[in-house]
């Protein structure tokens, strides 16, 4: 179904470096491929694949054709691959030869007025060389806009050290730093609930709110990524950027309109009075796990270090739970609990606000344990929004049971929910930084990280182990036991 057809969609350029890679294959691709057939492409864009490989035009589109069969499955469309096909093409640059942009600058050549969109899809290491010989080559002019795929480093250091290469080239408003979870649909509509609704911001703080958890879950293992995640670990991979973002989105202040810098202005500030968890606290505020031999739904797993890639004495952690405070009016004695994993019951993305108990129970005597008011914001895998409250039971006794009201987007809007690429490529081509990343957010980020990550490097003891098909090991359950909650574990 068209989302929002124009009738004149701009022109650009989109110069995909790491072109032939997975992440252009898997998702890029597929996502500007659901764009054209939604009529929001111009057919006079243009998208060049950009890697070392030497391919032609007509290989490079091959290959595109075949990733966007495989990954559209039925969405596929021969007739819309035969408009959508002639606007790929290729140029072959290795990022550290600088005669190679030559190339690219013969192929942008009289095109300068279009928006001009670099993506970098390569590893982070080959930012600054790309960034340097773009200038050199002339190539980016005030139309063009930067869009950097994760990991923006792995500490604040080479974080800034990255956003000092792009910024030397471009300006903030040029560079649109992607967390996808910022694309998804739920997401978008955690913004919509919150800011389009009168109904819970007088609900959205502390006295009426005990806990929120997020919880990010997935049941693969390290798949093709052994060496890059090995050196990673859960902690850089996935909390410094989709779960702060997720609770930034969840515990800012309303901004005062929804253009880029008033949103990212609010979440800056959840950042920046993010409680640090130094030495004495990392112990009692975080677990640690890696995922041993199990069963994930009916599949056996290896240990970790059992893993094709991965060094058998490897202390990197799999499993992540976090408790955070935010020092705010708002959030004083409000725990956001966060936790993710690899090789856990369930790939599931869940958010769970647990209001307060009522203050005064009239509903007294052995039927009723009134468990609290929830609120249940799940983006993966499918997305919908439940509110669970007490309902009393048909029947004689005043008996009180929780009845949830759902809301299943799918069905609600009888809409094809947009792709996080569909949608951050879309907005980047329009301009929009809303969704993106600015500096300051992502070096706020690394700098709440740091002080765990150092930690638990000092911490002898490592991760603990946990089954796969697990929730992860008994300290993350401690974790939450202490101040009385446990997890939601009925995904
Ligand atoms: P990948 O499959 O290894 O692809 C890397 C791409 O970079 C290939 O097109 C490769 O092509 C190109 N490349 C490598 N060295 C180059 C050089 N010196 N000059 C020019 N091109 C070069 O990696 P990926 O999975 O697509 O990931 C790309 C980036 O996105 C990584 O930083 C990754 O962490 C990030 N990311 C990936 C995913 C995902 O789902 N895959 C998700 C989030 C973030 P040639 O070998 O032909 O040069």
């Amino acid at each position: 179904m068209p989302h929002g057809t124009r009738a004149n969609p701009p022109a650009f350029d989109l110069i995909l470096f790491g072109g032939t890679g997975d992440l252009a294959m898997r998702k890029l691709l597929p996502a500007l491929y659901r764009r054209f057939a939604d009529g929001l492409v111009s057919a006079d864009a243009r998208i060049i694949g950009v890697a070392r490989s030497t391919l032609s035009d007509q290989e490079y589109a091959a290959r595109a054709e075949a990733a966007c069969r495989l990954y559209l499955g039925a969405d596929f469309q021969d007739a819309v691959w035969a408009n959508f096909g002639p606007l790929l093409s290729y140029v072959r640059v290795d990022a550290n030869a600088t005669t190679d942009y030559q190339r690219l600058a013969g192929r942008l050549a009289g095109r300068d007025a279009l928006v001009r969109l670099f993506f970098l899809s390569t590893g982070p290491d080959l930012f600054a060389a790309i960034c340097r010989d773009l200038a050199a080559a002339n190539i980016v002019n005030a139309n063009s806009r930067i869009m950097l795929e994760k990991p923006l480093g792995e500490d604040a250091a080479s974080a800034s050290r990255i956003n000092d290469t792009v910024g030397a080239m471009v300006s903030e408003r040029q560079i649109y730093r992607i967390d996808h979870y910022l694309g998804k649909e739920t997401v978008q509509n955690l913004m919509a609930l919150r800011f389009g609704n009168a109904l819970f911001e007088p609900l959205w703080r502390r006295g009426q709110i005990s806990n929120v958890q997020i919880t990010v879950a997935e049941q693969l293992g390290v798949e093709k990524r052994a060496e890059f995640f090995d050196r990673t670990g859960t902690l850089r991979d996935m909390v410094q950027n989709h779960l702060l973002q997720l609770m930034c989105i969840l515990a800012m202040e309303p901004p005062a309109t929804n253009a880029a810098d008033a949103v990212r202005d609010e979440k800056l500030k959840v950042l920046r009075a993010l409680r640090p968890i130094g030495d004495a606290e990392a112990l009692l505020k975080t677990a640690r796990g890696q995922y041993r031999a199990g069963i994930v739904g009916t599949s056996k797993a290896v240990a970790y270090v059992e893993e094709a890639g991965i060094d058998p004495a490897s202390r990197t952690e799999t499993f992540v739970a976090i408790k955070a405070e935010i020092d705010t009016w708002r959030w004083a004695g409000v725990p956001f609990y966060l936790r993710t994993g690899k090789r856990l019951p369930q790939h599931v993305a869940e958010i769970v606000v647990t209001f307060e108990h009522v203050p005064h129970s009239i509903f007294t005597g052995r039927f009723n344990s009134e468990p609290p008011n929830r609120l249940v914001i799940r983006l993966q895998p499918d997305e919908c929004i439940t509110l669970r409250i007490l309902a009393k039971s048909p029947g004689e006794a005043m008996r009180l049971k929780p009845v949830d009201l759902a809301l299943d987007l799918g069905e609600s809007f009888k809409a094809r929910p947009l792709e996080a690429y569909e949608r951050l490529l879309g907005d980047a081509i329009a301009g929009n930084l809303t969704l993106f990343m600015r500096r300051d957010e992502v070096e706020a980020a690394w700098n709440w990280i740091d002080p765990i990550r150092a930690a638990w490097d000092a911490d002898d003891d490592g991760p603990r182990p946990y089954a796969a098909g697990s929730w992860g090991p008994a300290t993350s359950s401690a974790l939450i036991a202490r101040d009385g909650f446990a997890w939601n574990d009925d995904l």
